[in-house]
């Protein structure tokens, strides 16, 4: 398996070496007929903007979206979990392109600024399909979105209280019940979205967790594949 990361700004060397640590060959994507030649894709943080510009630039958003249409598996992280939501808010002025498929609407900067970063532990119970997926794991959040809202074919993976002090007033936090929560953390078929940076930890679950994932797409292609043939 060869898993593509976007390499145009943020920590992709990063999630490059956390792959490594996997014994799997993470490889820079720069130009759209890169993606061609990876079975799935990670998507880095960085700076959604700068991130977006760059990827007009390269013309890499056709590709990028036809990448998820396709089926293949996308995991965002921070930024690039910003590129996958259908809809985002919080933007400073005229928004931005974004690659969409995610059904979800993403504050760009739930927890404020670069001084408001945060660490925090996250209960993870979706995790329980990888060995050692139990209990928490430590969330870093830098200048992290977060998931308002999310349709009904998303997994939620991890979700954090609102913090009290949060002059965020969205009416979709508003209108929640009880203990305010935002999703941190979320699945929906070949997608998957992380508001914080595992790749920022010495912790491998998340990027084990992605690479099952993409397992069971590229099998369960493949069988379908087989399936047609001997139709
Ligand atoms: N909130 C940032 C943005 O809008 C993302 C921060 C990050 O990726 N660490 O791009």
């Amino acid at each position: 398996m060869v898993v593509g990361v976007l390499a145009l700004q943020g920590s992709f060397n990063e999630h490059i070496a956390a792959l490594r640590r996997l014994g799997v060959k993470g490889v820079e994507v720069r130009k759209a007929e890169q993606l061609q030649d990876v079975s799935s894709l990670i998507i880095p943080g960085g700076e959604s903007t700068t991130m977006a510009k760059l990827a007009e630039f390269h013309n890499l958003f056709p590709a990028l979206r036809n990448f998820v249409k396709m089926g293949k598996p996308v995991w965002g992280t921070c930024a690039g979990l910003i590129f996958l939501a259908d809809k985002v808010v919080g933007q400073k002025s005229g928004g931005q392109e974004l690659i969409g498929g995610l059904d979800c609407t993403v504050h760009r900067n739930f927890f404020g600024s670069q001084i408001q970063s945060f660490e925090a532990d996250l209960e993870i119970p979706n995790l329980a399909s990888i060995e050692g997926g139990q209990g928490t794991c430590r969330g870093v959040f830098i200048r992290a979105p977060a998931v308002l809202e999310a349709g009904p074919g998303v997994e939620v993976l991890a979700v954090y209280p609102v913090p009290p002090d949060s002059n965020l007033v969205d009416p979709l936090i508003e209108s929640q019940e009880g203990e305010k929560k935002v999703i941190v953390a979320l699945k929906q078929g070949n997608l998957l979205g992380t508001a914080f940076h595992p790749e920022l930890t010495a912790d491998s679950r998340w990027h084990t967790f992605f690479l099952k994932m993409a397992n069971e797409i590229e099998e369960g292609a493949s069988n379908s594949i087989v399936t047609i043939e001997g139709s």
